[in-house]
């Protein structure tokens, strides 16, 4: 078996320090060879200078296919369209196409009066400028705004008819979550790749704090290793096992493509992309 293609996702930094992280991440699994990476859009659009600074610097920096995530918070469709006018401006031709998160404080997504009012009008008009390749978020356990999965692969499927091209998953913890979502999208007449969202667990609390949020659910056998390999100090050999072993049972299943939550920590999805074959390409330049 020929090892599998890989994306990294980062989000943008806040500060100095922030920045030496995202750095030293990028310089770490660049050599990986990635079919893209992607920064994100700070919830509420709060990171958009950010994100455009970053994406920017990455794509220009380090030669490396970079997606920048969109989504329509609190903006203009003007201001929005704008936005990726600018990158493709800056020569970066992919984009992850969400509706977004609402802002801090606020309890459900409202459209901006003149804004996008929905991911599927968003999507619409990037794809009419055909600048871009379209990514879309997808939920294998359903998005909680969602009245239930039919309802949910219904409107991805509108989404990847709006013009996406692939969809990225949110993080799940178990192989058959994915399949299961996987057949159910194919049955419904989804065509479009899905890429499977693989988070290695760099923090035990934040990570179900974050999946609580997504209702994502964490199997007990998880649970009660994190509880134990909190206690001996081997939380990242813990983490780097169960991604590798979720990431091998996906293979088995057909999955050649993985897009790692790198939360900008580089070692634990190195750790993982190694022991599946995934190893760094030397330049040719670099030994010459
Ligand atoms: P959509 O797919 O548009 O909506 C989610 C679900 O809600 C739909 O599947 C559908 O079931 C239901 N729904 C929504 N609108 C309607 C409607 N009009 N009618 C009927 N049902 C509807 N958030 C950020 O803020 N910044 C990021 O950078 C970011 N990156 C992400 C990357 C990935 C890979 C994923 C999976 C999520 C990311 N998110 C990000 C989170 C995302 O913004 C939230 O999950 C948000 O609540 C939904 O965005 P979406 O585009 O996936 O939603």
């Amino acid at each position: 078996m020929s090892a599998p293609s890989v994306s990294f996702e980062f989000f943008p930094p806040k500060s100095l320090e922030g920045s030496f992280r995202l750095w030293d991440c990028v310089n770490t699994l660049a050599p990986l060879d990635p079919t893209f990476v992607s920064v994100t859009y700070g919830a509420g659009g709060t990171t958009r200078k950010l994100t455009h600074e970053a994406v920017g610097t990455i794509h220009k920096t380090s030669g490396l296919n970079v997606a920048a995530h969109l989504t329509c918070v609190d903006a203009t469709r003007s201001e929005t369209l704008e936005i990726a006018d600018g990158y493709a401006e800056a020569g970066v031709r992919e984009i992850v196409a969400l509706r977004g998160d609402a802002p801090k404080g606020a309890e459900k997504f409202t459209p901006h009066a003149d804004g996008f009012a929905s991911s599927i009008e968003l999507i619409a008009a990037l794809a009419e400028t055909g600048k871009f390749t379209l990514r879309v978020g997808a939920y294998p356990e359903k998005h909680p705004e969602a009245a239930d999965q039919a309802a949910d692969i219904a409107f991805l499927k509108r989404k990847i008819d709006a013009g996406a091209t692939s969809a990225v998953t949110q993080f799940f913890f178990e192989a058959d979550t994915f399949f299961r979502f996987r057949d159910a999208c194919v049955k419904a007449g989804i065509d479009a790749p899905i890429i499977p969202g693989i988070l290695p667990i760099e923090n035990w609390t934040g990570t179900q704090r974050f999946a609580a949020q997504c209702g994502t659910h964490i199997p007990q056998l998880i649970q009660d290793a994190f509880t134990n390999a909190t206690r001996d100090g081997t939380t990242d050999l813990l983490a780097t096992a169960l991604a590798t072993e979720l990431c091998d049972d996906l293979r088995q299943g057909g999955v050649d493509h993985f897009h790692f939550y790198t939360l900008n920590r580089p070692e634990l999805t190195r750790d993982v992309c190694h022991a599946l074959g995934v190893t760094p390409k030397v330049r040719l330049q670099n030994v010459a």
